[in-house]
């Protein structure tokens, strides 16, 4: 029998940022919150194996392209030399300050955090297996489930050390010679140009017919070029049809627009074609709680399951699988049951595709528009008419606003280019505050600065840009 470790008014099952995004903010609220992980700190998949650990890394590797490229410039480096145990010490170290600050932050806000895997008895109790005390019984008036979502596999892959998911290659144990990327998503491409700024001849299959297929073509058309140079080889329309471990790596056949036929060994594979939720939390049966076809939890607009008394957000509760959606959907759980009026219905949720350059965009895109026959009209300011771009050698991006003609609302925003992460924020915000094209054109931004494009972007609306001539097409 589990000991009886009392009762709580929330519990949150998961410490990623649903999870703790939901946690500190029902405690903000006056609420008795119980969080639990099977980590020691909270902090989840983005924290310890996702967003935080790439993101470290990918500012390595951009470090070490600007390093190269400083050349052109007239600045020359000694080639690097890359010491992998201290790069990965280095990593480790972003990983441990950040979330050694959410256990802080946790203490501060009097969130109870236990240690170890939740099941749950029914739709009251929960029990938890933990590290070091047994099992502990935990009784709550509702329950919170961010159990987040874990790395998709091949059918029929050979059990081998040489082939990764996106957490073993974050570990970095080595840099090997030569990598296959399956699959040409996010985290394909983001780990892809981290290995090969390390050194690795890396090559990509995707098995549709470009990169990136959830993003507009025009953004991923900038990337797909620089992709061209730093990858080995990039192979569209094409898919693993079998993979074989030798003596020397991996050996791998395509099948497909470039399987040309043979086979190709490489050192390690890393395996990247999508994720699954983690729904299949145990004691999940004894709850009225349902999943869809795809296994993830079905919930409604305040994150409710048709449980009544147990929410879910974030991975294991739909698409978008981003950690900023995660931590929206967490707090609008907590409102829901704080008996706020709250929805989650936000216009436009940003992606962004951390390579280089960045890949950017939220609200309506061009290719959902042209899907849905929506007239939108499209304005694009190219960056190579930005002086910011011009002093920073790239202006290999594009920035684009997706606009009603009608009413020039801004419905959408696309970014590809340097920084482009950072500055879809703006976007986002014009999106959600229906800000008119006029707006955006009409809102004094810093000069030089790379933000002038959004500003530029809403001008060329008009054919009325400064620095690109693009009259307006009667
Ligand atoms: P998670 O962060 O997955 O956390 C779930 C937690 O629940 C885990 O700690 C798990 O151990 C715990 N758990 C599960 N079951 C139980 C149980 N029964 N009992 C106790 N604990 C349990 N998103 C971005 O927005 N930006 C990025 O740059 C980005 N980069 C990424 C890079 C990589 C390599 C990966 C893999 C993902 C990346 N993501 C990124 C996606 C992001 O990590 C997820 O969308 C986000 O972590 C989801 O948060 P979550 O709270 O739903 O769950
Ligand atoms: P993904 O869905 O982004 O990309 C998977 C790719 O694999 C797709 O292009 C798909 O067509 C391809 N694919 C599927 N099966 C294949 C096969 N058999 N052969 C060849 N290609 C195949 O998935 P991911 O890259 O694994 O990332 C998972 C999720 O994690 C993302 O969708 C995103 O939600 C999240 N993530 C976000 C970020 C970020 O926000 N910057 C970074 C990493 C991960």
């Amino acid at each position: 029998m589990p000991d009886e470790a009392g009762t709580t008014q929330l519990a949150v099952i998961g410490g990623g940022p649903g999870g703790y995004a939901a946690a500190f903010l029902a405690a903000d609220l006056g609420l008795k919150v119980t969080l639990i992980d099977e980590q020691a700190q909270p902090g989840g998949v983005c924290l310890y194996r996702g967003c935080i650990p790439s993101k470290a890394l990918l500012h390595a590797a951009r470090v070490l392209t600007e390093a190269r490229e400083a050349s052109r410039w007239g600045i020359e480096f000694q080639p690097p030399r890359v010491d992998v145990d201290r790069l990965r010490a280095w990593k480790q170290e972003v990983v441990g300050k950040l979330t050694g600050g959410l256990a802080q932050i946790a203490k501060q806000r009097q969130v109870e955090y236990i240690r170890g895997r939740a099941s749950l008895l029914d739709a009251r109790t929960l029990s938890v297996a933990t590290h070091d005390s047994g099992d502990k019984r935990l009784g709550f008036e509702y329950a919170i489930l961010a159990t987040g979502s874990f790395p998709a596999m091949l059918p029929g892959l050979p059990q081998s050390m040489r082939i990764l998911d996106s957490t073993s290659a974050l570990d970095l144990s080595s840099v090997p010679k030569t990598l296959l990327v399956v699959g040409g998503g996010y985290i394909g491409l983001e780990l892809g140009t981290v290995y090969a700024a390390l050194g690795t001849e890396v090559s990509v299959v995707e098995m549709l017919d470009g990169l990136l297929p959830g993003a507009d073509r025009d953004l991923v058309a900038q990337l797909a070029k620089r992709i061209e140079k730093i990858f080995h080889k990039v192979m569209l329309s094409t898919k693993v049809a079998e993979m074989k471990e030798g003596k020397s790596g991996i050996t791998v056949k395509f099948e497909g627009a470039s399987a040309e036929g043979g086979e190709q060994v490489y050192e390690k594979v890393l395996v990247s074609v999508g994720r699954k939720p983690n729904s299949a939390i145990p004691g999940l049966e004894k709850t009225r709680v349902q999943k869809d076809a795809k296994a993830f939890i079905r919930i409604d607009a305040q994150r409710r399951t048709a449980e009544p008394t147990i929410y879910a957000v974030g991975d294991v509760a739909g698409e978008p699988m981003l950690a900023h959606k995660a931590s929206h959907e967490g707090r609008t759980a907590v409102e829901a049951i704080a008996g706020h009026k709250v929805a989650f219905e936000p216009r436009a949720i940003p992606a962004v595709v951390f390579t280089d350059p960045e890949v950017a965009w939220c609200g309506l895109t061009e290719t959902e528009a042209a899907r849905e026959n929506r007239p939108v009209k499209v304005a694009r300011f190219p960056w190579a008419a930005s002086g910011r771009a011009v002093t920073l050698d790239r202006s290999d991006g594009v920035t684009k606003l997706v606009i009603d003609p009608e009413t020039e609302r801004v419905l959408g925003v696309g970014i590809t280019g340097v920084g482009a992460g950072d500055l879809i924020a703006e976007g986002v915000l014009a999106v959600e505050m229906a800000a008119l094209a006029s707006d955006v054109a009409l809102t004094i931004h810093p000069h030089p600065t790379l933000s002038e494009t959004v500003m530029e972007a809403a001008e060329v609306f008009y054919g009325q840009a400064t620095d690109i001539y693009r009259p307006k097409k009667s």
